[in-house]
């Protein structure tokens, strides 16, 4: 079925799932952002997506992304974002690529990241990836971490905290992922009363699965993947 419908259909479906789940919660589409997920899809496809109007591109890893992005360079208006694992010793290609680097978790690499915006003289934006459901595979920080990180970020003219991001347990049934999503709602609601300085508007979560569960509980950047580009 996949297989037989078109890049630029998979993509109105996609904004027709958004437009119906924004609107059952009482939201704007527009108030949703859409993160195609290239991640192991050549750049052809990244252009056929940003034909089809696709704007905002995730990738999970430095290198890929280097080489697939940057060269040719995508159009101006294009915004690229990290959202897999981030090593430090990467920070520096990052921190110039990526115009939101949505995957910052740890203590080290936001050291890391702040002598790299010192370098290119203007602060990064950033996402704190949060392990809402504490799986011990997932990256993102312990939710009782969030409230430190996030003031180390707040802290440090190298950052723009924009908000929070977070992975959802993969479950059978997305209403199961709500939780997980209203927890990250909850903590960023807990973090901007403590940073009344910084919007924290940015709420990343939902993937191919489960995006309009994520849009109930107020997600405005959803990450598809699959859903966009098919079967990886
Ligand atoms: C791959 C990936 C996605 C997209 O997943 P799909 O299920 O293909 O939509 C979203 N977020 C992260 C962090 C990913 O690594």
């Amino acid at each position: 079925m996949l297989e037989q419908t078109t890049l630029a259909e998979r993509i109105a479906r996609v904004r027709a799932q958004v437009a119906d789940a924004a609107l059952r919660a009482g939201r704007r589409p527009e108030d949703v952002t859409i993160v195609a997920v290239c991640k192991t899809f050549p750049r052809d496809a990244v252009d056929a997506a940003y034909l089809a109007g696709m704007r905002h591109f995730g990738e999970n890893r430095v290198q890929e992304a280097q080489g697939k992005l940057s060269d040719p360079p995508m159009p101006a208006d294009a915004m690229l974002h990290l959202i897999g694992q981030l090593q430090s010793n990467k920070s520096r290609p990052a921190a110039s690529l990526f115009g939101l680097i949505e995957s910052v978790d740890r203590l080290s690499l936001i050291d890391a990241l702040e002598r790299e915006a010192e370098r290119l003289e203007r602060p990064i934006p950033v996402l704190l990836q949060v392990n809402v459901a504490r799986e011990p595979q997932k990256s993102g920080c312990a939710p009782e971490d969030a409230p430190m990180l996030a003031a180390r970020l707040a802290a440090s003219p190298a950052f723009d905290l924009q908000g929070l991001m977070t992975i959802a347990p993969l479950v059978p049934d997305p209403d199961l992922a709500r939780p997980t999503f209203a927890g990250l709602r909850d903590l960023r609601d807990l973090l901007r009363a403590a940073h009344p300085g910084h919007a924290l508007d940015v709420l990343s979560m939902g993937m191919s699965d489960d995006y309009p569960a994520a849009i109930a509980e107020g997600a405005t950047h959803i990450r598809i993947g699959r859903a966009i580009f098919g079967t990886r």
